[in-house]
């Protein structure tokens, strides 16, 4: 019987993007026994199921005795369970993780004459959810839910990386934008109601924006009642009107005892030559525009620039020194 291997919460760490699960799964696995199990993951996000590539890309042709077992057994309801299915020979492993999405486990022994023992299988199972909840507790903000500043250093600093992963993929959704979120006059919230109003305003706009924004799309608490986002596979138009369409939404509903709450937002689109400074600084100017004129509004940092109402941000670059 093949045996669990502790593995370092560094590698485990990967674990919070969901495309690296088969590689964090397959590390939960001792060496030397790697090779006798077989791991596929699928993704249910966007209504319909998708298989992960070890690579990190996306399949949507799945084996219909496969897809067809995923649509029956793992339904939206469904918030972790078991299920063998002894024509695949294999074990099936469903939860829900760190994001909306949902995952499925396929687990199957790579010689069909020998089965996983349901026991080792569990262990190995609960053992990797663990280390997934204690990851939540790292990389994800105690009020909101959303990923908190530390996530958000990591995974911004990842998507500019251009030798990793993350890089290689990202590359699949661009354009990209990225996106800075801030409660108006909020301090008088908290200056009326006092700051449990406050909080239930931080964790209800939250999860208008979980609601709101697609899967892929990465959402942070930046800090107090500052919020970042990265919208993925979005042009500008569309992200204008997709976070037109929020701010409207968030004007027009209903908080608890507070009459009207409203947000500004800046962004700038993900360019991948910029230092993390230079790309929260682009969407902060433009959120600070927002906020000295009316406040309430959605503003690019291009279009202000082209249009004359910011300065450019100066970009301190070090020159090529091949073009030179
Ligand atoms: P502006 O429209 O210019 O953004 O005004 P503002 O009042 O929203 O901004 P300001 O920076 O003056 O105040 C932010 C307030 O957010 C001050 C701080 O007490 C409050 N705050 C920060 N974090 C939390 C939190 O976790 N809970 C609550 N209830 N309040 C918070
Ligand atoms: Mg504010
Ligand atoms: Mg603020």
């Amino acid at each position: 019987m093949v045996e669990c291997k502790y593995y370092s919460f560094y590698a485990l760490a990967k674990i919070n993007d969901p495309e690296l699960l088969y590689e964090a799964f397959q590390q939960q696995i001792a060496p030397g026994h790697a090779n006798d199990i077989e791991i596929e993951v699928f993704e249910h996000s966007d209504k319909r199921w998708k298989r992960l590539t070890p690579s990190g890309g996306l399949d949507q042709n799945i084996a219909p005795p496969i897809l067809d077992i995923l649509k029956e057994k793992f339904g939206a309801q469904d918030a972790g369970s078991w299920y063998y299915d002894s024509d695949i020979g294999g074990w099936f492993c469903s939860y829900k993780p760190l994001t909306s999405k949902h995952f499925v486990l396929l687990v199957r022994c790579t010689d069909p004459d020998q089965l996983i023992e349901e026991d080792y299988l569990q262990f190995l199972f609960h053992f990797y959810c663990h280390q997934l909840q204690m990851l939540q507790g790292t990389y994800r903000d105690a009020l909101t839910g959303l990923y908190n500043r530390r996530a958000f250093n990591e995974k911004i600093t990842q998507l500019l990386d251009n030798t990793n992963i993350y890089q290689r993929r990202a590359k699949d959704y661009s354009p990209t934008m990225f996106v800075m979120l801030d409660i108006d006059n909020f301090k008088s919230i908290n200056d009326n109601l006092g700051h449990l109003f406050g909080d239930e305003v931080l964790l209800l706009l939250a999860q208008q924006m979980t609601e709101s924004f697609r899967d892929n799309d990465l959402l942070f608490r930046y800090g107090g009642e500052e919020f970042a986002m990265v919208l993925m596979d979005i042009t500008t138009e569309q992200a204008q009107q997709t976070l037109e369409r929020f701010r409207e939404k968030i004007a027009d509903h209903r908080f608890p005892d507070v009459e009207q709450v409203t947000v500004s937002i800046g962004y700038t689109l993900f360019d991948r030559s910029l230092s993390i400074d230079e790309l929260i600084g682009r969407a902060d100017n433009a959120l600070y525009y927002c906020k000295t004129t009316t406040r309430n509004v959605v503003h690019q940092y291009e279009n202000l620039v082209e249009k004359g109402l910011i300065p450019v941000m100066k970009s301190p670059r070090a020159p090529n020194i091949e073009t030179l």
